[in-house]
């Protein structure tokens, strides 16, 4: 038995959860490659063309894994928090797949996580997974028990500071090169977007390496604990319906007010509805903090140079303003760039 896990999406975050749970199960997983112009093509090919950009990517995963494996998981992911929910092109993902990718509609794998805290640990949502690969009752208790407690280790390393794509290989025994990103740089920005746009390295065209050969310290919304993100938009008369977003926007104003971050960037997928509401309150926001801010767009049209030089222009401005001598007012100050592709 083959199950087939594309890196896309929640792969950057879930990943030592499933991963733990079917080794546990013993149960072989086929991971897609990284994404590349090819799966990327493959998803613009059989998605629907109104459809956020991740979710192509996504679809152009499964596509390139679904000869090969007996079943797909995609998990249908529905809640994590009370009364607040992921954005729906989450909870309509299995149909998205079952019914675009062919030979797909018997293989995916789904079972449904409604959960009122970050525990997905709970065996009723995997009853229907249970019986379709026949795993006994105990057995699988005892594997998602163990996947929780890795993926809590596993968030932890962002909490100390790693970036996501740092912890993944602490998780998976690698080595890596830059022990910790916390304190290096003369710069340190507020990197804001969802995991799926922040790590993968051909959606994000590497972002996060290119913001470290800059020399800049780098913050992320999964290093902050959920208090702190809650706190920060306690303020908000109503919160947003969707989980995630309402991290980004609370680690948004987080940073914002922490003296030791220079600025923000939000990198946002084109065709995101919920990044159209938490870029402009966070764009809206940077006269009232006094800090710069940044959108990064993607979407299917390549242009790496493009985001090196406007991440560059905007890493060259923040560093100008620092060295300025006290009192000196400049322009830059107010500076907000937004509105700007980049293309994937
Ligand atoms: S949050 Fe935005 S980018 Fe993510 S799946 Fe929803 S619409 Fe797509």
């Amino acid at each position: 038995m083959k199950i087939g896990i594309p890196t896309s999406l929640l792969y950057y975050y879930y990943y030592p959860f499933w991963k733990t749970m079917f080794d546990e199960l013993k149960i072989e997983i086929v991971l897609s490659k990284t994404t590349s112009k090819y799966i990327v093509n493959k998803g613009i090919e059989y998605s629907v063309p109104e459809i956020c950009v991740p979710i192509k990517v996504f679809t152009g995963h499964v596509v390139s894994i679904i000869e090969d494996v007996d079943y797909v998981f995609v998990p249908r992911m529905v809640c994590v928090l009370k009364n607040e929910y992921f954005c729906p092109k989450f909870m309509g993902l299995p149909d998205m797949i079952k019914y675009t990718v062919p030979g797909a509609i018997n293989k995916v794998l789904s079972p449904k996580i409604t959960s009122d805290s970050d525990n997905i640990s709970n065996p009723k949502f995997y009853s229907e997974m249970r019986s379709i690969l026949g795993i006994g009752s105990w057995e699988l208790q005892k594997a998602l028990k163990k996947a929780q407690r890795e993926w809590e280790k596993f968030r932890q390393l962002s909490k100390d500071g790693y970036v996501l794509s740092d912890a993944l290989d602490i998780f998976e025994g690698k080595e890596i090169a830059d022990k910790n990103i916390l304190n290096k740089g003369d710069i340190t920005i507020g990197l804001l977007g969802y995991v799926y746009d922040i790590y993968d390295n051909f959606v994000s065209m590497n972002i996060i390496e290119k913001l470290k050969e800059m020399n800049v310290n780098i913050r992320t919304f999964e290093m902050l604990d959920d208090s702190v993100m809650n706190n920060s938009i306690e303020f908000m008369k109503k919160r947003l319906f969707w989980t995630f977003s309402n991290k980004l926007l609370g680690a948004g104003y987080y940073y914002y007010d922490q003296p030791n971050v220079d600025g923000l960037i939000h990198v946002t997928a084109f065709g995101c509805g919920p990044d159209s509401m938490i870029g402009k309150m966070l764009e809206m926001e940077s006269n009232t903090y006094n800090k710069p801010f940044m959108t990064i767009r993607i979407d299917e049209h390549s242009g790496e140079s493009h985001l090196q030089t406007r991440a560059e222009a905007f890493i060259d401005m923040i560093r100008r303003k620092k060295n300025q001598a006290d009192g000196v007012s400049i322009d830059e100050n107010n500076l907000s760039i937004h509105g700007n592709n980049a293309g994937l």
